[in-house]
Protein backbone atom coordinates (compact mmCIF):
# COMPACT_ATOMS: atom_id res chain seq x y z
CA UNK A 1 0.00 0.00 0.00
CA UNK A 2 1.12 3.32 -1.19
CA UNK A 3 1.26 6.38 1.52
CA UNK A 4 -1.38 8.51 -0.97
CA UNK A 5 -3.66 5.23 -0.71
CA UNK A 6 -2.92 5.03 3.19
CA UNK A 7 -3.93 8.61 3.87
CA UNK A 8 -6.89 8.32 2.33
CA UNK A 9 -8.37 5.69 3.97
CA UNK A 10 -7.18 7.27 6.94
CA UNK A 11 -8.70 10.42 5.97
CA UNK A 12 -12.07 8.84 5.38
CA UNK A 13 -11.94 7.50 8.99
CA UNK A 14 -13.05 3.88 8.16
CA UNK A 15 -12.16 1.08 9.91
CA UNK A 16 -8.58 0.16 9.61
CA UNK A 17 -7.36 -2.89 8.83
CA UNK A 18 -4.17 -4.71 9.90
CA UNK A 19 -2.00 -3.95 6.67
CA UNK A 20 -2.96 -0.62 6.95
CA UNK A 21 -1.92 -0.01 10.56
CA UNK A 22 1.42 -1.90 9.03
CA UNK A 23 1.47 0.87 6.43
CA UNK A 24 1.36 3.30 9.20
CA UNK A 25 4.01 1.65 11.69
CA UNK A 26 6.10 1.59 8.33
CA UNK A 27 6.08 5.14 7.17
CA UNK A 28 9.17 6.80 7.29
CA UNK A 29 9.24 10.69 5.67
CA UNK A 30 9.18 13.60 7.90
CA UNK A 31 6.17 14.64 5.90
CA UNK A 32 3.98 11.60 5.82
CA UNK A 33 5.04 11.71 9.67
CA UNK A 34 3.84 15.08 10.07
CA UNK A 35 0.59 14.20 8.78
CA UNK A 36 0.47 11.05 10.04
CA UNK A 37 0.66 13.10 13.76
CA UNK A 38 -1.49 15.62 12.94
CA UNK A 39 -4.53 12.93 11.97
CA UNK A 40 -4.23 11.50 15.43
CA UNK A 41 -4.12 14.61 17.15
CA UNK A 42 -7.31 15.60 15.69
CA UNK A 43 -9.10 12.31 16.35
CA UNK A 44 -7.65 13.31 20.20
CA UNK A 45 -8.80 16.70 19.52
CA UNK A 46 -12.70 14.84 19.17
CA UNK A 47 -12.46 12.72 22.05
CA UNK A 48 -11.23 14.89 24.51
CA UNK A 49 -10.31 18.58 23.17
CA UNK A 50 -6.95 19.80 24.05
CA UNK A 51 -7.59 18.30 27.16
CA UNK A 52 -4.54 16.88 29.04
CA UNK A 53 -5.51 14.02 31.97
CA UNK A 54 -3.10 14.18 35.03
CA UNK A 55 -2.61 11.07 36.88
CA UNK A 56 -0.46 11.90 40.21
CA UNK A 57 2.03 8.68 40.40
CA UNK A 58 2.86 7.06 43.31
CA UNK A 59 5.59 4.20 43.52
CA UNK A 60 4.68 2.27 46.48
CA UNK A 61 7.21 -0.22 46.72
CA UNK A 62 10.36 -1.22 44.35
CA UNK A 63 9.90 -5.16 46.03
CA UNK A 64 8.63 -7.76 43.34
CA UNK A 65 8.39 -11.14 43.82
CA UNK A 66 8.56 -11.46 39.81
CA UNK A 67 11.68 -12.11 37.77
CA UNK A 68 10.85 -10.53 34.43
CA UNK A 69 13.77 -10.47 32.48
CA UNK A 70 13.68 -6.79 31.29
CA UNK A 71 12.78 -5.16 34.62
CA UNK A 72 15.65 -3.27 36.96
CA UNK A 73 13.61 -3.72 40.19
CA UNK A 74 13.07 -8.07 39.50
CA UNK A 75 13.19 -10.00 42.24
CA UNK A 76 17.19 -11.42 41.46
CA UNK A 77 18.66 -7.61 40.80
CA UNK A 78 20.45 -7.97 44.15
CA UNK A 79 21.99 -4.51 43.20
CA UNK A 80 18.82 -2.25 44.42
CA UNK A 81 17.84 -0.68 47.49
CA UNK A 82 14.43 -1.70 48.07
CA UNK A 83 11.81 0.34 50.06
CA UNK A 84 8.32 0.86 51.01
CA UNK A 85 6.62 3.84 51.61
CA UNK A 86 4.94 3.78 55.33
CA UNK A 87 0.87 4.39 54.53
CA UNK A 88 1.24 8.32 56.26
CA UNK A 89 3.66 8.93 52.72
CA UNK A 90 0.93 7.44 50.37
CA UNK A 91 -1.59 9.76 51.98
CA UNK A 92 0.79 12.24 51.94
CA UNK A 93 0.43 11.98 48.08
CA UNK A 94 -2.62 11.50 47.88
CA UNK A 95 -2.93 15.25 49.65
CA UNK A 96 -0.43 16.41 47.45
CA UNK A 97 -2.64 15.24 44.55
CA UNK A 98 -5.54 16.65 45.28
CA UNK A 99 -3.77 20.05 46.17
CA UNK A 100 -1.97 19.75 43.13
CA UNK A 101 -5.96 19.38 40.90
CA UNK A 102 -4.78 15.85 39.12
CA UNK A 103 -8.04 14.66 39.45
CA UNK A 104 -6.65 11.37 39.70
CA UNK A 105 -3.67 9.26 41.13
CA UNK A 106 -2.11 5.77 40.40
CA UNK A 107 -0.44 3.31 42.84
CA UNK A 108 1.98 1.47 41.33
CA UNK A 109 4.32 -1.19 42.38
CA UNK A 110 6.28 -4.57 42.30
CA UNK A 111 4.17 -7.48 42.53
CA UNK A 112 3.19 -9.25 45.45
CA UNK A 113 0.73 -11.33 46.23
CA UNK A 114 1.02 -12.37 49.85
CA UNK A 115 -2.43 -11.43 52.29
CA UNK A 116 -0.13 -8.42 54.12
CA UNK A 117 0.16 -6.80 50.83
CA UNK A 118 -3.50 -7.39 49.73
CA UNK A 119 -4.43 -6.07 53.00
CA UNK A 120 -2.44 -3.02 53.25
CA UNK A 121 -2.97 -1.81 49.39
CA UNK A 122 -6.93 -2.32 51.07
CA UNK A 123 -6.60 -0.30 53.94
CA UNK A 124 -4.94 2.13 51.62
CA UNK A 125 -7.30 2.91 48.76
CA UNK A 126 -10.15 2.99 51.42
CA UNK A 127 -8.19 5.74 53.34
CA UNK A 128 -7.37 7.73 50.32
CA UNK A 129 -11.74 7.51 49.36
CA UNK A 130 -11.76 8.73 53.07
CA UNK A 131 -9.28 11.31 53.04
CA UNK A 132 -10.03 12.86 49.99
CA UNK A 133 -13.98 12.92 50.50
CA UNK A 134 -13.95 10.37 47.08
CA UNK A 135 -12.69 13.70 45.10
CA UNK A 136 -9.66 11.57 43.33
CA UNK A 137 -9.90 8.74 40.77
CA UNK A 138 -7.80 5.71 42.14
CA UNK A 139 -5.63 3.74 39.85
CA UNK A 140 -3.82 0.36 40.72
CA UNK A 141 -1.14 -1.12 38.97
CA UNK A 142 0.37 -3.95 41.21
CA UNK A 143 0.26 -6.71 38.43
CA UNK A 144 -1.30 -9.76 38.54
CA UNK A 145 -3.35 -10.72 41.28
CA UNK A 146 -6.17 -12.98 41.84
CA UNK A 147 -9.97 -12.16 41.11
CA UNK A 148 -10.89 -12.13 44.79
CA UNK A 149 -8.08 -10.18 45.45
CA UNK A 150 -9.21 -7.49 42.35
CA UNK A 151 -13.04 -7.90 43.63
CA UNK A 152 -11.56 -6.35 47.40
CA UNK A 153 -9.91 -3.54 45.67
CA UNK A 154 -12.98 -2.73 43.71
CA UNK A 155 -15.08 -2.87 46.63
CA UNK A 156 -12.82 -0.81 48.21
CA UNK A 157 -12.96 2.22 45.95
CA UNK A 158 -10.30 1.70 43.31
CA UNK A 159 -11.76 1.78 39.26
CA UNK A 160 -8.91 1.48 37.23
CA UNK A 161 -6.00 -1.25 36.79
CA UNK A 162 -3.31 -1.21 34.97
CA UNK A 163 -1.64 -4.59 33.44
CA UNK A 164 0.44 -4.56 30.93
CA UNK A 165 1.04 -7.38 28.47
CA UNK A 166 4.13 -6.66 27.57
CA UNK A 167 3.85 -8.38 24.20
CA UNK A 168 0.75 -10.05 23.07
CA UNK A 169 3.35 -12.80 20.48
CA UNK A 170 2.82 -15.66 23.46
CA UNK A 171 6.37 -16.35 22.23
CA UNK A 172 7.67 -13.33 23.03
CA UNK A 173 6.08 -12.69 26.01
CA UNK A 174 7.86 -16.03 26.79
CA UNK A 175 11.82 -14.66 25.79
CA UNK A 176 10.95 -11.84 28.50
CA UNK A 177 9.16 -13.49 30.94
CA UNK A 178 10.73 -16.52 33.44
CA UNK A 179 8.83 -19.73 32.88
CA UNK A 180 6.27 -19.19 35.98
CA UNK A 181 4.77 -16.35 34.60
CA UNK A 182 2.29 -17.58 32.04
CA UNK A 183 1.25 -15.32 29.04
CA UNK A 184 -2.75 -17.19 29.25
CA UNK A 185 -2.64 -16.23 33.12
CA UNK A 186 -1.94 -12.34 32.20
CA UNK A 187 -4.51 -12.69 29.75
CA UNK A 188 -6.95 -14.18 32.39
CA UNK A 189 -6.24 -11.29 34.45
CA UNK A 190 -6.30 -8.53 31.99
CA UNK A 191 -9.85 -10.13 30.90
CA UNK A 192 -11.00 -10.59 34.38
CA UNK A 193 -10.69 -7.14 35.12
CA UNK A 194 -12.50 -5.86 32.07
CA UNK A 195 -15.24 -8.08 33.05
CA UNK A 196 -16.02 -6.98 36.71
CA UNK A 197 -16.61 -3.34 36.60
CA UNK A 198 -13.29 -1.84 36.04
CA UNK A 199 -11.68 0.55 33.54
CA UNK A 200 -8.84 -1.59 32.33
CA UNK A 201 -5.63 -0.32 31.06
CA UNK A 202 -2.56 -2.77 29.44
CA UNK A 203 0.17 -2.02 26.99
CA UNK A 204 3.37 -2.68 25.59
CA UNK A 205 6.89 -2.42 25.05
CA UNK A 206 7.73 -0.68 21.85
CA UNK A 207 11.27 -2.01 19.94
CA UNK A 208 12.71 -4.95 21.74
CA UNK A 209 14.61 -7.22 20.84
CA UNK A 210 13.46 -9.57 18.42
CA UNK A 211 10.06 -7.94 18.18
CA UNK A 212 8.28 -7.84 14.53
CA UNK A 213 6.31 -4.87 13.46
CA UNK A 214 3.88 -7.45 12.73
CA UNK A 215 3.78 -8.24 16.71
CA UNK A 216 3.44 -4.54 17.13
CA UNK A 217 0.18 -4.66 14.42
CA UNK A 218 -0.99 -7.80 16.67
CA UNK A 219 -0.12 -6.01 20.01
CA UNK A 220 -2.73 -3.03 18.57
CA UNK A 221 -5.13 -5.59 17.53
CA UNK A 222 -4.99 -6.97 20.73
CA UNK A 223 -6.08 -3.88 22.61
CA UNK A 224 -9.18 -4.15 20.35
CA UNK A 225 -10.23 -8.12 21.09
CA UNK A 226 -10.20 -7.11 25.06
CA UNK A 227 -12.04 -4.27 24.70
CA UNK A 228 -8.79 -2.22 26.74
CA UNK A 229 -9.89 1.38 27.43
CA UNK A 230 -6.75 2.47 28.70
CA UNK A 231 -3.38 2.78 26.93
CA UNK A 232 0.17 2.61 28.55
CA UNK A 233 3.25 1.71 25.96
CA UNK A 234 6.30 3.31 25.78
CA UNK A 235 9.90 2.21 24.34
CA UNK A 236 11.80 -0.41 25.66
CA UNK A 237 14.95 1.01 27.19
CA UNK A 238 17.10 -1.47 28.62
CA UNK A 239 18.66 -1.83 32.36
CA UNK A 240 22.59 -3.66 32.67
CA UNK A 241 21.45 -5.14 35.53
CA UNK A 242 18.69 -7.60 33.72
CA UNK A 243 19.40 -10.47 31.54
CA UNK A 244 17.65 -8.86 28.80
CA UNK A 245 19.90 -5.22 29.14
CA UNK A 246 23.18 -7.95 29.71
CA UNK A 247 22.62 -9.55 26.09
CA UNK A 248 21.95 -6.07 24.75
CA UNK A 249 23.86 -3.69 25.88
CA UNK A 250 23.92 -1.09 23.51
CA UNK A 251 20.52 -1.21 22.83
CA UNK A 252 18.79 1.64 21.06
CA UNK A 253 15.39 2.55 22.00
CA UNK A 254 12.35 3.10 19.28
CA UNK A 255 11.65 6.90 20.23
CA UNK A 256 9.98 7.52 16.44
CA UNK A 257 8.51 3.97 16.37
CA UNK A 258 6.57 4.66 19.95
CA UNK A 259 5.50 7.61 18.31
CA UNK A 260 3.69 6.26 15.68
CA UNK A 261 2.24 3.58 17.99
CA UNK A 262 0.51 6.23 19.95
CA UNK A 263 -0.89 7.68 16.50
CA UNK A 264 -1.58 4.36 15.11
CA UNK A 265 -3.49 3.65 18.70
CA UNK A 266 -5.68 6.50 18.15
CA UNK A 267 -6.63 5.94 14.87
CA UNK A 268 -7.60 2.23 15.22
CA UNK A 269 -8.88 2.53 18.60
CA UNK A 270 -10.12 6.56 19.15
CA UNK A 271 -11.89 6.73 22.40
CA UNK A 272 -9.62 5.26 24.57
CA UNK A 273 -6.68 6.89 26.92
CA UNK A 274 -3.38 6.83 26.21
CA UNK A 275 -0.56 7.64 28.10
CA UNK A 276 2.49 9.69 27.23
CA UNK A 277 4.92 7.58 29.13
CA UNK A 278 7.52 8.71 31.33
CA UNK A 279 9.93 6.92 29.11
CA UNK A 280 9.75 9.16 26.16
CA UNK A 281 10.55 12.21 28.12
CA UNK A 282 13.59 9.87 29.29
CA UNK A 283 14.53 9.87 25.46
CA UNK A 284 13.84 13.15 24.68
CA UNK A 285 13.11 16.56 26.77
CA UNK A 286 9.90 16.98 24.93
CA UNK A 287 9.28 13.44 24.35
CA UNK A 288 5.89 13.65 26.52
CA UNK A 289 4.36 16.61 24.59
CA UNK A 290 5.24 14.93 20.90
CA UNK A 291 3.46 11.62 22.69
CA UNK A 292 0.27 14.24 22.74
CA UNK A 293 0.84 15.94 19.55
CA UNK A 294 0.87 12.00 18.43
CA UNK A 295 -2.95 11.57 19.94
CA UNK A 296 -1.93 10.72 23.80
CA UNK A 297 -4.17 12.61 26.47
CA UNK A 298 -2.81 11.63 29.85
CA UNK A 299 0.07 12.48 31.66
CA UNK A 300 1.18 10.61 34.75
CA UNK A 301 3.78 13.21 36.98
CA UNK A 302 5.63 11.36 39.54
CA UNK A 303 4.23 12.44 43.44
CA UNK A 304 6.80 10.62 45.32
CA UNK A 305 9.64 11.74 47.44
CA UNK A 306 12.99 11.72 45.41
CA UNK A 307 14.82 9.44 47.29
CA UNK A 308 12.23 6.67 46.39
CA UNK A 309 12.01 7.39 42.78
CA UNK A 310 15.73 6.52 42.47
CA UNK A 311 15.14 3.58 43.45
CA UNK A 312 12.14 2.49 41.12
CA UNK A 313 14.52 2.11 38.12
CA UNK A 314 13.05 0.04 36.07
CA UNK A 315 15.25 1.31 33.38
CA UNK A 316 18.26 3.37 33.03
CA UNK A 317 18.42 7.02 32.81
CA UNK A 318 14.85 7.82 33.70
CA UNK A 319 13.61 11.39 33.45
CA UNK A 320 13.11 13.46 36.61
CA UNK A 321 15.10 11.47 39.18
CA UNK A 322 16.29 14.44 40.92
CA UNK A 323 13.59 17.11 40.14
CA UNK A 324 10.80 17.79 43.57
CA UNK A 325 7.41 17.43 42.23
CA UNK A 326 6.98 21.25 41.93
CA UNK A 327 10.23 21.63 39.60
CA UNK A 328 8.15 18.58 37.45
CA UNK A 329 5.36 20.48 36.97
CA UNK A 330 6.34 24.03 36.27
CA UNK A 331 8.39 22.48 33.36
CA UNK A 332 5.60 19.73 32.48
CA UNK A 333 2.88 22.49 32.38
CA UNK A 334 4.79 24.69 30.28
CA UNK A 335 5.73 21.90 27.86
CA UNK A 336 1.88 21.47 27.47
CA UNK A 337 1.45 25.27 27.22
CA UNK A 338 3.55 25.60 24.45
CA UNK A 339 2.35 23.18 22.51
CA UNK A 340 -1.36 23.88 22.84
CA UNK A 341 -3.02 22.17 25.31
CA UNK A 342 -3.83 22.75 28.37
CA UNK A 343 -4.36 20.35 31.99
CA UNK A 344 -8.02 19.57 33.05
CA UNK A 345 -7.71 20.72 36.84
CA UNK A 346 -9.77 17.77 39.37
CA UNK A 347 -11.16 16.20 36.20
CA UNK A 348 -10.74 12.17 36.83
CA UNK A 349 -10.74 11.69 33.36
CA UNK A 350 -11.93 8.45 32.73
CA UNK A 351 -11.89 6.88 29.28
CA UNK A 352 -14.62 7.65 27.01
CA UNK A 353 -14.18 3.60 25.74
CA UNK A 354 -14.93 2.19 29.14
CA UNK A 355 -18.56 4.00 28.92
CA UNK A 356 -19.35 2.60 25.50
CA UNK A 357 -18.32 -0.68 25.78
CA UNK A 358 -20.28 -0.55 29.25
CA UNK A 359 -23.33 0.76 27.61
CA UNK A 360 -23.16 -1.67 24.45
CA UNK A 361 -23.30 -4.41 26.66
CA UNK A 362 -26.67 -3.19 28.83
S1 LIG B 1 7.91 -5.75 35.39
FE1 LIG B 1 6.60 -5.64 37.22
S2 LIG B 1 6.30 -7.81 37.82
FE2 LIG B 1 8.06 -7.76 36.42
S3 LIG B 1 9.86 -7.62 37.77
FE3 LIG B 1 9.28 -5.51 37.18
S4 LIG B 1 7.93 -4.77 38.80
FE4 LIG B 1 8.09 -7.01 38.99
Amino acid sequence: MDSAELFAKLESSAPLSGSELSAILNLTGADDLTRLYALAYAQKLRVTGRKVFFRGLVELSNICARNCFYCGIRRGNSKVRRYRMTEDEVYSAADMALKSHFGSMVLQGGERNDPEFIDCVERLILGIRQRTGNQLGLTLSLGEQSPETCDRWFAAGAHRYLLRIEASNPALFRKLHPADQSFENRVACIDYLSSHGWQTGTGVMIGLPGQTIDDLVSDLIFFREHNIDMIGMGPYLSHADTPLGAAYPHWTPAFELSLKMIAAARLYLRDVNIASTTALHTIRPDGRELGLLAGANVIMPNLGDSSYRKEYNLYEGKASLDDGIDDCMTSLLEGIAKIGEEPAPDEWGDPKHFFSRVSSKS
